[in-house]
């Protein structure tokens, strides 16, 4: 006959049984984060095309169209980050950790725009300027931004700007207007030569 085996110490067995349900609950919640966040890339890459509003982004009061106040970093829950086009982005978050290596904070004053508040800005201009062709030296109509189509972003501070003007290039990020040093828009191959601004 066989001797019965011989009972399992009480604490080792809970310790077992915690470990298992630990592990189960570890997998369980990598596998919907997994699975979470291509589903909100491609929802914000759908937005980005279509314009249509995303449901819990970009709906926070004052800056649904895309308005920032002050600087925000460059990965920021913000609708001006949401809505950028998705290559231009990454190449924006590449650069900052470059620029963090250089001991530069790159932050973000601008992404995208809606139509509206861009052709608010342009009103605001016109006010402050005396004439729509004075203001036009300054700030695109809704259909010439590249603001509103999520293809440019604006970098601050002064030195982060300085900064992108001269490194920019390897993450194919080149200012494009002669007199915004903060505004970049991905204008060639990451370590291209940038075209020079207009
Ligand atoms: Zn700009």
């Amino acid at each position: 006959m066989t001797p019965p085996a011989p009972p399992v110490p009480r604490g080792r067995l809970t310790a077992f049984v915690l470990l298992v349900c630990v592990t189960a609950v570890g997998l369980a919640y990598l596998a919907l984060a997994d699975h979470a966040a291509p589903a909100r890339r491609a929802l914000l890459a759908e937005a980005h095309v279509t314009g249509v509003p995303v449901p819990g982004v970009g709906d926070r009061p004052g800056s649904g169209d895309g308005r920032v106040e002050g600087l925000i970093a460059p990965d920021a829950d913000h609708v001006a980050l949401d809505r950028l086009d998705p290559d231009l982005y990454d190449a924006l978050n590449r650069a900052a950790v470059g620029a963090a290596e250089d001991g530069i904070a790159l932050q973000v004053s601008s992404g995208w725009r809606s139509r509206a508040y861009q052709q608010h800005l342009l009103d605001a201009a016109i006010q402050k300027y005396g004439s729509r062709e004075e203001a036009l030296h300054w700030v695109e109509t809704p259909d010439g931004s590249s603001h509103t189509s999520g293809d440019a972003v604006d970098v601050g501070p002064t030195e982060p700007a300085y900064w992108l003007s001269q490194h920019g290039s390897a993450y194919g990020l080149c200012q494009t207007y002669s007199n915004e040093i903060w505004h970049y828009e991905l204008a060639t191959r990451p370590g291209g030569a940038c075209p020079s601004p207009r």
